[in-house]
């Protein structure tokens, strides 16, 4: 389905030429679904500026598609052209990505600026074209919720350079002055200075370049300012980070102080169980000793006992053979025969 769009910030600087540009216009590139679409996308033609000249904004976008359906494309690959004259052009129907940035022409869409960036500039008018355009995509076109701030607005070098986008390739496009520090031209796009048609040049620069040295000046006072800034945190941040070191120390110190400690008293312990153990081998040893001494006195003693149990009976006896008429020779006789034998 075709997308058919107004710009009315534009005025007569919007020209809708999809159904006259050579090639096919509507269906070219992948299918487009508005909510995946995230960056609005800038780009230089590398031909010549002629609109500025003549007015013939047609032709700059015919010499554009017609290079290329020549390398085999069905049609133009931008969505839009920015003519020299500030011609805003659609070209490619939003419906389609074309070809523009390699492998994302479905989350991208390109608008070309003629012309060749790397030798010269957009005219003034190219820039507050690109402004008013990019613009409306940011803030008129809630049916793409994803371009919706300047950072979606990128060259189409910041594809692979900056946010490394699959499949997307290096390239020049649009120029070094893209990014540069200080007037680039991205800023310039976005700052919009001199508005209005039909020549928004400053009125003062005649050079389409007006080189901004107190823009420098500032930002370079500006840099500087933040670089020391940043030198006071890391400084600070040094001195905490050593500060700490210094505590980790320590506290390791005391950790390695308290854990000898404890291994010094754990020797202490075990030589101290040793001796006690070899102490009460030693008193084993000797009770062992002692006791068999004891029973050995303690068997002599039960011996000697029993020795005057018996005599206790001889005398008994003897007692009794008195009594009984034994003459008291025999019985002396028969306990010494006792004695004698044993
Ligand atoms: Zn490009």
């Amino acid at each position: 389905m075709a997308v058919n769009i107004r710009i009315p910030s534009l005025g007569n600087k919007f020209q809708d030429y999809r159904n006259d540009i050579p090639g096919d216009s509507y269906n070219f590139g992948p299918t487009i679904i508005a909510g995946k679409v995230r960056y609005f996308a800038l780009h230089h033609s590398v031909t010549a500026q002629t609109a500025k000249g003549d007015g013939d904004w047609k032709s700059e976008c015919n010499s554009i598609a017609r290079s290329h359906i020549a390398q085999g494309w069905a049609g133009i690959g931008y969505r839009f052209v920015i003519c020299s004259d500030g011609t805003v052009v659609y070209v490619g129907d939003l419906s389609h990505g074309g070809a523009a940035v390699t492998g994302n022409n479905d989350i991208i869409f390109s608008a070309c600026l003629v012309g060749d960036f790397t030798k010269e500039l957009p005219t003034a008018m190219q820039v507050h074209s690109a402004h008013v355009l990019t613009d409306w995509f940011i803030n008129h076109m809630p049916q793409y919720p994803q371009i919706d701030s300047w950072n979606d607005l990128i060259g189409h070098k910041d594809a692979a350079e900056l946010l490394r986008l699959p499949g997307a390739t290096p390239t020049a496009c649009p120029g070094s002055n893209w990014r540069a520090l200080g007037d680039s031209l991205r800023d310039r796009v976005i700052a919009d200075r001199w508005q209005g048609y039909p020549w928004p040049e400053p009125p003062s620069s005649p050079s389409p370049l007006p080189s901004p040295p107190m823009d420098c000046e500032k930002q370079i006072a500006g840099l500087n300012a933040r670089i020391t800034e940043l030198t006071n945190q890391l400084t600070i941040a040094t001195a905490e980070v050593v500060n700490h070191e210094e505590q980790v120390g320590r506290l390791k110190a005391q950790v390695t102080e308290e854990v000898a400690l404890r291994e010094s008293l754990l020797e202490q312990a075990n030589e101290a169980t040793k001796k006690l153990e070899e102490t009460a081998r030693i008193y084993e040893g000797s009770l062992t000793t002692k006791q068999k001494a004891i029973d050995e006195q303690g068997r002599q003693l039960g011996e000697k006992g029993q020795e005057i149990a018996l005599l206790q009976i001889e005398n008994q006896k003897l007692k009794t053979g008195v009594l009984s008429g034994l003459s008291f020779a025999d019985l002396f006789a028969a306990l010494a025969k006792k004695i004698v034998n044993k």
